[in-house]
């Protein structure tokens, strides 16, 4: 069966490598340094501590993605993993529910 091939790019390892690597870089930068200090998840929205958060591709390097500024967020560990296993589909009907709450819930913060 080679249907279940077609859902995959194939990137050479190499490219994976390299990526990888630049994604290692760009975390000691000036750039990432502020993105951690802003606290925010990128997708949930939500305020979390520096240690909380993680760097993630937008699109995976796996499928393509580069490790560019434009295609790295903060993301907490919960959207991170979530991210990892859900279909694309499955993911954005989780964002769907997640940006409601954090936006609600800061609302009332600020009576
Ligand atoms: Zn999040």
């Amino acid at each position: 069966m080679d249907n279940a091939n077609c859902f995959f790019i194939s990137i050479p390892e190499q490219d994976i490598k390299k990526e990888k690597e630049k994604a290692r870089e760009l975390r000691k930068s000036r750039w990432w340094q502020q993105k951690l200090s802003a606290g925010r998840c990128y997708y949930c929205q939500g305020r979390f501590a520096r240690s909380e958060l993680t760097m993630d591709h937008v699109v995976p390097i796996a499928r393509g993605g580069k490790s560019v500024k434009n295609n790295l967020v903060t993301a907490c560990k919960e959207c991170n993993s979530k991210k990892k296993y859900l279909l694309p589909m499955e993911w954005r009907e989780y964002l769907n529910g997640v940006l409601i709450k954090p936006l609600a819930e800061e609302l009332k913060e600020t009576d």
